[in-house]
């Protein structure tokens, strides 16, 4: 007999984890080659394997009907998608209606300018803007761009259009450890929140990350030698732990997927910009949602599909410490997951 659908509900995983949160990637393509995120010479996919806007809003709001609060767009550079801005506009008719708290953005801000005001009136309030370094040489040596300009405009123009911006920066061990407090400052001073991030063994890139590892761990002592770190008690429901900085009065966090993990209390999903739907960041148990969704499939066996895919949740990722030359722990880019 087939399944049937119950119906609305909640999406709960077999470890009693409420799935509230799915960052959706709009594309794989991208402006920058940052690298430890991509290959130089990064082979993008076929056009027609990404999903149409009309497919990603569709199934974006299939899982705001089983609860999901919270959605970021990312990518690859999810400006860089055509008319993005059209998906945004479709997709804040639930945070009109209230079913979604919350519509964000990770981006790496170099069109950032550009869309500011057209992401306020969307309903955006608040967005990650990706900078690894504020220094112009050592940003176009990290991103394979020489961009720093353009992110810097793009941050004044999301602040002043009113959106609360986040700083991420990836901490390298040879190519901005020692401005991280610079950075932090920086962002402080301009009354930003930022997280620190662990670089993460996802997809072949042309460097050894194990060259660039830099536990947080050791920025963190590093930093308690001469600021006042207070632990929050501030979740996010990823791999994300916040402190309050006494000196610079500013929040910092710590995405440490390596060094520590947190996976007890995740409450994400991700969906690919080809629509495959991963339960975990660091393991490699999918759903295709792109084939249902191609052959006409309601709104029942979508349902049905995200159903297995959530019981079939992990507890944790397999994430371990890098050895050298040891490949990438799983064979797909941040950039086709989103990050
Ligand atoms: N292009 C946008 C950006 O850079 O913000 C959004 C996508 S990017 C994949 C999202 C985040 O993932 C960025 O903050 C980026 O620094 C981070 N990231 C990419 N590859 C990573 C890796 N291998 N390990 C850790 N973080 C990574
Ligand atoms: Fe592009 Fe973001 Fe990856 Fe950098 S981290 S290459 S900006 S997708």
């Amino acid at each position: 007999m087939p399944l049937k659908s119950q119906g609305p509900r909640p999406l709960i995983d077999p470890f009693g984890r409420v799935i509230d949160y799915v960052r959706l990637s709009v594309t794989d393509r991208c402006n920058l080659r940052c690298t430890y995120c991509m290959s130089e010479r990064m082979q993008f996919l076929p056009r027609k394997d990404l999903l149409t806007l009309e497919e990603m809003d569709r199934l974006a709001s299939v899982f705001v009907t089983r609860g999901v609060t919270h959605l970021r767009l990312t990518g690859g550079e999810p400006l860089m998608r055509r008319c993005v801005m059209d998906l945004f506009k479709s997709l804040s008719r639930h945070l009109r209606s209230g079913s979604l708290k919350e519509l964000t953005l990770t981006t790496n801000g170099v069109r950032l300018a550009e869309f500011a005001e057209d992401l306020a009136a969307a309903g955006v309030r608040r967005i990650n803007v990706s900078v690894d370094s504020l220094d112009r040489a050592a940003f176009a040596r990290i991103a394979r761009g020489d961009r720093l300009g353009r992110v810097l405009d793009g941050i004044a123009a999301a602040r002043k259009a009113g959106l609360r911006v986040k700083i991420n920066t990836v901490a390298l061990r040879n190519d901005n450890a020692r401005e991280l407090p610079d950075i932090i400052r920086w962002a402080h001073e301009l009354g930003m929140d930022m997280s620190l991030i662990e670089t993460m063994p996802l997809g072949a890139v042309d460097e050894d990350r194990t060259d660039q590892f830099l536990s947080l761990a050791a920025v963190k002592r590093d930093l308690q030698s001469y600021w006042t770190l207070t632990e929050l008690p501030d979740r996010t429901g990823g791999p994300s732990r916040y402190v309050r900085i006494a000196e610079t009065g500013g929040r910092l966090g710590f995405i440490t997927p390596l060094s520590h993990n947190f996976c007890d209390s995740c409450r994400r999903m991700r969906i690919t910009c080809t629509g495959t739907l991963f339960m975990c960041l660091g393991q490699e148990d999918s759903v295709d949602l792109r084939a249902p969704l191609r052959s006409g499939a309601s709104d029942g066996e979508l349902n049905l599909a995200i159903d297995r895919a959530v019981a079939a949740k992990p507890k944790s990722h397999d994430f371990v410490l890098p050895v050298r030359g040891a490949g990438p722990a799983l064979a797909r880019h941040m950039s086709i997951t989103g990050g």
